[in-house]
Formats: structure tokens, C-alpha cells, sequence
């Protein structure tokens, strides 16, 4: 991390006070965005990388990213490094071509050591394939499990753009995150 988070926690507090440590430090609240064109052309297959979608591989599409291209991995980091006060996945992991759950185990190693957890995370999708649904709840499960929150603590919606977007022409895929965290 090029971010220097230095927060106190207050840790002292009795136990069965736990349910007030939201109320005394306070809720946070980030938003991230992030998108990824896909690889179309020739040219663009031979360069494009194998895509990952919430964690989910995605077969038949690629992608043109440094890593997987997974928008919604990456909108979610940005979406929690907002709220507590840090910088984008881009500055943070310039050049960066490993897997997206990486980013995102190491930013839960940050939010343990500053003591905040998650409330809760929205999330927007926009693309015309994949179809979100059938990969809806394996996506909740890989965000459930780098993060260790229950599944109704993760929302996730899809947009088609109506052929309105770029995104809602096939040509690539957006994710719009929202996330509430508190600190304990
Ligand atoms: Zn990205």
C-alpha cells in the first residue's frame, strides 16, 4: 500500500457494549466505479486477458486490463479505500497483473488493523453478457468469504443499458459500488 492509514480503534470497550462502537465511531460510506472494455477485434483477443467477473472466471470473453478485469472487484476497493480515506486501485497497484482477489484480501488486511467492518455492499452491474444471474450468487460467495460477512450483507444488481451505453452495446462492462462500513 502507498497509503499510511493511521486511525485509533477503541478496543478498551466491554463487550457487551460492542453493539455502541458504531454509534461512537462513526459509519463510513464509499462509492467506487470501475470499467473494462472487452477484447472485440483481432488484434484485441491476441492481447486480452482471460476475464473474471466478481471472482467468477468467464469463459468466451476477454478483456482489456492489466489483471482479470474484474470491474466489480475493483470497484469495490476503491468503493472501501474511499471510505476510509485512501487512494485508487490504480495509483495503489500500478502495472499489477495478479489476480483481483489479492487487491481486495490485502485492502481486509487494512480495514482489520484500522478495526472496521462492513455494513454493507450495493452493487451496479452493466453489460449485455455475461448474464449476471446465474453468476449472481457465486459472486456473492467469493465477496462473502474474502470478507467474512454474511450474504445478505451484498447486493447485486444488473443493467442492461438498453443500448444506451457502450456497455449496453457489448463493448465492455462497468460496476458501480456503494459500501457501508462501521469501526470498531
Ligand atoms: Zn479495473
Amino acid at each position: 500500500m502507498g497509503t499510511t492509514y493511521k486511525y485509533k480503534t477503541n478496543k478498551k470497550i466491554l463487550p457487551s457494549l460492542s453493539f455502541l462502537l458504531p454509534v461512537i465511531n462513526g459509519y463510513r460510506n464509499g462509492i467506487g466505479t470501475d470499467q473494462h472494455k472487452y477484447a472485440l477485434t483481432e488484434k484485441e483477443l491476441k492481447e486480452g486477458c482471460l476475464f473474471k467477473l466478481g471472482g467468477v472466471k468467464i469463459p468466451n470473453i476477454k478483456v482489456l486490463s492489466n489483471s482479470d478485469g474484474d470491474v466489480v472487484y475493483h470497484a469495490l476497493w476503491d468503493a472501501i479505500s474511499s471510505a476510509i480515506g485512501g487512494s485508487s486501485i490504480g495509483k495503489t497497484y500500478p502495472k499489477d497483473n495478479r489476480s483481483s482477489d489479492v487487491f481486495l484480501k490485502e485492502l481486509k488486511e487494512i480495514m482489520d488493523e484500522q478495526g472496521y467492518a462492513i455494513n454493507n455492499i450495493s452493487i451496479v452491474i452493466e453489460c449485455t453478457k455475461p448474464k449476471i444471474l446465474p453468476i449472481e450468487e457465486e459472486m456473492k460467495k467469493n465477496i462473502a468469504e474474502i470478507f467474512k460477512i454474511n450474504l445478505d450483507q451484498i447486493g447485486i444488481t444488473a443493467k442492461s443499458g438498453e443500448g444506451l451505453t457502450e456497455f449496453g452495446k457489448g463493448k465492455g462492462v462497468e460496476a458501480i459500488v456503494n459500501v457501508s462500513l462501521f469501526r470498531y
